[in-house]
């Protein structure tokens, strides 16, 4: 079965988009993207997009000239204005910015992204902060097809500090025995093959084949690549999906639950501030 992420991100969208017309003024997501990068460049236009299309403010402030001592100063900038409410800074930053000083000028309680190092600790120490956009998007995307996690054996293929490591806390924090691999694991498959649930964030495209998945597991693709044209996952969707019980497409899969949660995170960090103002 698949795990349709267009369709449940629409439904979702629909929410924030009903809660932001019963709200006193727009939440206000600011983007701001240092390079000319083309995926960059067309992630940003799909969240600034989703932005208005749930009733946000969303400003985008491109600008591949700033060095970072005008970065951190547009930051502190955005950090007061009271008419702010999240601010994202696209990664991966242009050469020469650094990208722990530029996450943690941020204010946390605007930090949508979830970057911040207060953000970080908070999830470790499962405290309220943001959690990152993609792992949020996993567990709600799971959690709407009603898929179990307690003590499942939940295998992440994958330990960037966006995707990989955050889902650690969060399948922790729901119960579940979390094993994590990555590009030095030896025999893989040794691992996957154990998966109750496998998410694979590797961006190496189709390289996880049936032969990686028990029958019936859940399978999770984070992937994105480019391959021929054509947008593909980490996991070779055609045979993966003959013995996987659910699994995600690419795209359409976890690309719009990320679209979603970051949606959400911004309207969490707006009635947040509203109600400390
Ligand atoms: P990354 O490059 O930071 O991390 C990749 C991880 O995969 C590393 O921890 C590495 O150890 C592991 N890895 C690499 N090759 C491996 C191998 N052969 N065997 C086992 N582990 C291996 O990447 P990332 O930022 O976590 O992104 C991963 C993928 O997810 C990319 O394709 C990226 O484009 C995609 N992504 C998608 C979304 C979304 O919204 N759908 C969001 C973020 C990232």
């Amino acid at each position: 079965m698949l795990l349709d992420g267009k369709a449940i991100s629409k439904t979702r969208q629909t929410a924030v988009k009903d809660t932001v017309q019963s709200l006193p003024d727009a939440p206000h997501l600011v983007v701001v993207l240092t390079t000319d990068n083309p995926a960059s460049q067309s992630y940003v236009k799909a969240k600034e997009k989703a932005a208005q299309h749930v009733g946000f403010k969303s400003t985008l402030i491109h600008d591949t000239t700033l060095d970072e001592t005008r970065l951190l100063q547009l930051i502190d900038t955005l950090n007061q204005d009271p008419g702010v409410h999240g601010i994202l800074v696209q990664l991966p930053l242009a050469k020469g910015l650094n990208v722990e000083r530029v996450m943690r000028a941020i204010d946390p309680a605007k930090d949508v992204d979830g970057f911040h190092p207060e953000n970080v600790a908070a999830l470790f120490q499962k405290r309220p902060g943001f959690v990152p956009a993609t792992p949020r998007g996993i567990l709600t995307l799971l959690d709407a097809y009603e898929i179990e996690i307690e003590s499942k054996h939940v295998v992440i293929i994958g330990r960037s500090q966006i995707v990989g490591t955050p889902l650690v806390h969060l399948f922790l924090h729901r119960n579940a025995t979390v094993t994590v691999c990555h590009s030095k694991t030896e025999d893989l498959k040794s691992y996957t093959l154990s998966a109750d649930i496998l998410v694979v964030a590797t961006g190496r495209a189709r390289m996880i084949t049936a032969d990686y998945i028990r029958p019936g597991a859940v399978v999770v693709d984070v992937g994105i690549n480019r391959v021929d044209g054509k947008l593909v996952g980490d996991v070779d969707f055609e045979a993966a999906s003959k013995v996987a019980s659910y699994i995600t497409p690419v795209p359409k899969g976890v690309g719009p639950m990320t679209i979603s949660s970051l949606l959400e995170n911004t309207l969490d960090a707006y009635t947040r501030q509203r109600s400390q103002s």
